[in-house]
């Protein structure tokens, strides 16, 4: 079997291990650990890797890696899952979207060995994690305020491989969204390793709802990868139809004052379709 090292970790096969990588320390000379799980099957396989907090503020992706490192699918795993819930540990310990410097990482991939602290940050991400990867997932919500509703972001000219995956994630909407220079997904992209934006919820909050239809996309995910058994992920997304697929995105708002509910009750059948629901009824309501 090939070698997994990281920052000169070895992971054998079979094994989960869990390590910090040390980023620049803070002006107080505090230290800053990024921490990294990664679980490797006992056979060969694709590499995953599943971060998130790239923004410091968009907290749900972190649950949704804290839920998913607990899945029972794991224990058939084929390859192996590098999981690293909060990249920018910056911006989190200040509840902040960007670093101290006001950068936002995601526009600083692929980033320099000697550059300001986000392309610092950025370089060893790619360095470390991004290069010993076959595909990627990335976890972001909305901003502060601005609930997304679940979706995959993606460009609709993208490699058949990334568009099967995108299915395979099982939200309602699939929407194309253009790569962002200096984005995590476009350096992925630009070494042709397949890579998901998912964005759920708003950020500073959790959602239930978003938690569970990310670790449930990933996992749908890793089965189409051929990661994880079938049997215990559980069947497909019950969606009745294909998601849709804007092709681009508006806010809505609501029309007056007082306190607005988007919610609608959700479908007998899934979660997803409840989502969807949403969507109508907020549309019919404009
Ligand atoms: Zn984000």
């Amino acid at each position: 079997m090939q070698d997994l090292i990281i920052h000169g970790v070895a992971i054998p096969p079979g094994k989960r291990v869990s390590f910090d990588i040390p980023l620049p320390s803070f002006y107080t000379h505090t230290p800053v650990p990024m921490t990294v799980h990664a679980i490797r099957g006992r056979r060969d396989g694709p590499r995953l890797l599943v971060c998130a907090a790239v923004h410091g503020d968009e907290i749900n992706g972190i649950e949704i890696i804290r839920c998913l490192l607990r899945s029972p699918a794991l224990r058939g795993l084929k390859g192996a899952l590098i999981a690293v819930p909060i990249v920018n540990v910056y911006g989190f310990v200040r509840q902040s979207r960007y670093l101290p410097d006001r950068r936002d990482l995601n526009r600083c991939f692929p980033g320099t060995d000697k550059g300001s602290l986000a392309a610092r940050l950025a370089y060893l991400v790619t360095a470390e994690l991004l290069t010993i990867c076959t595909h990627g997932i990335d976890l972001h919500t909305g901003a502060i305020h601005r609930d997304n509703l679940p979706q995959i972001r993606t460009t609709f000219t993208a490699d058949a491989t990334t568009e099967t995956l995108a299915r395979a994630f099982g939200v309602p909407v699939i929407l194309n969204a253009d790569i962002r220079d200096g984005s995590l997904r476009a350096e992925a992209v630009q070494r042709g390793i397949p890579c998901l934006v998912y964005e759920a919820a708003e950020a500073l909050r959790y959602s239930e709802t978003a938690i569970h239809a990310g670790v449930r996309g990933i996992l749908r995910v890793m089965r189409a990868l051929g990661m994880v058994p079938a049997g215990l992920v559980g069947g497909p997304c019950r969606s009745r139809s294909s998601p849709a697929r804007p092709s681009g995105s508006v806010p809505l708002r609501a029309a007056s004052c007082g306190r607005w509910c988007p919610w609608a009750p959700r479908s007998p059948g899934g979660s997803c379709w409840g989502w969807w629901r949403i969507r109508s009824a907020r549309t019919k309501s404009r």
